[in-house]
């Protein structure tokens, strides 16, 4: 053993046996420690890579979670690209830099809802109008909310016949193009589904329309091995726990958490609270992460009751508890040029990611080694 020790001290392999011990224990106090945010656009790609290099894997980041949309250029649909689009060799640069240091990358496309953003049709109804799920909902000149169509985002309609022919083969490009193992779905904020204007879904049960689409989706991606991830608005019920109708559905799709599959890991977000509501989703028996945005008191907050809720379960429950991912809701660009270089104290996602790592960080290292 002294002999093994002294080789050790010789090669600097103690240092390094340290360090994979420091991560082990990491691993085991938070297993997920995610940051998620827009894929960069092909001019800022090299500032984001230095980005994850520089600042997340310091950090312990092991899950990037990119919500790329429309910005990857796509040979399976190329009208479907925005101008900007990551190509495949540039898609291929971050990749190697993420796969070299162990950082787990989940890619995203808003699927089902998230289909317009204020007075602009995203690429996908608007290249496929006959998607939509509220054809007959136009589009305002100017934007307001509350509004009389109720119109926060569209939705496609997830019984027309052709939509998974497209969304499909997005999703398989994309994940081909970051070799990923898991895909993000977005599926949050459904305001509209199973409309009583809709030819398909009118007069169907809006939670089992839900479900019906996370199966699918989850069924798909079964195919060729990958996991679904999603967020979790949709499975709370505003009424009965008096979250708001973002955080939380008011369109009864509340008990769809009944119907899905349960290996979909659901990603809780909570803005403006740090909501406990990750103990509902590890009991009807799904992985969870708690998703903070730009209040460093909440996503401190989130990671205590993580962390809590780790140490305290059934072994049972205890896996379910995944972690945390920091959410950016801006592009890597103006992220870059903006949150980043924010000095302290101010409340925005870089501030509120750093503070919850260090909480993570302090937890860990009082942890017994
Ligand atoms: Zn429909």
């Amino acid at each position: 053993m002294q002999l093994l020790r002294t080789l050790a001290a010789m090669t600097g392999l103690g240092a390094l046996a340290g360090t994979a011990r420091a991560q082990t224990n990491l691993d085991s106090v938070m297993p997920i420690r995610g940051f998620c945010i827009a894929a960069p656009r092909a001019r800022d790609l090299d500032e984001f890579i230095a980005f994850v290099s520089g600042e997340l894997l310091p950090r312990h980041v092991n899950t990037l979670i990119l919500m790329v949309n429309y910005d990857y250029q796509y040979k399976s649909h190329p009208e479907l690209v925005d101008k900007g689009a990551l190509s495949q060799e540039e898609v291929k640069k971050l990749v190697s830099v993420c796969r070299t240091n162990h950082l787990r990358i989940i890619p995203q496309i808003d699927l089902l809802g998230h289909q317009s953003w204020a007075g602009t049709t995203g690429n996908l109804l608007r290249q496929y109008p006959e998607f939509d799920e509220t054809p007959q909902v136009k589009m305002p000149a100017k934007y307001e909310w509350p509004n009389p169509d109720g119109l926060y985002c569209k939705s496609y309609c997830p019984l027309h016949p052709k939509v998974h022919e497209v969304v499909f083969s997005l999703v398989d490009e994309l994940c081909d193009a970051f070799e990923a193992e898991a895909f993000h779905a977005g599926m949050d904020e459904v305001f509209y589904i199973g409309e009583e204007k809709c030819p398909r879904c009118a007069g169907r049960d809006k939670a089992e329309l839900f479900a019906g689409e996370v199966r699918a989706i989850h069924d798909h991606l079964a195919l060729k091995g990958r996991s679904l991830w999603m967020w979790g608005d949709r499975l709370l019920d505003g009424r009965t726990t008096g979250l708001g109708m973002w955080e939380a559905s008011y369109n009864s799709t509340g008990r769809a958490i009944d119907l899905i599959p349960k290996d979909v890991t659901l990603c809780d977000w909570h803005y403006e609270r740090p909501e406990q509501t990750a103990v509902y989703f590890a009991v009807k028996g799904f992985k969870v992460v708690s998703c903070p945005w730009r209040i460093p008191a909440n996503a401190v907050a989130q990671a205590q009751d993580m962390m809590k809720f780790r140490k305290t379960s059934t072994p049972e429950m205890r896996e379910r508890f995944q972690g945390v991912m920091q959410t950016v809701w801006s592009d890597a660009g103006s992220f870059l040029a903006k949150d980043y270089k924010a000095g302290a104290g101010e409340n925005n996602p870089w501030n509120t990611f750093k503070m919850m790592m260090d909480e993570i960080m302090k937890s860990d290292a009082t942890q017994p080694r």
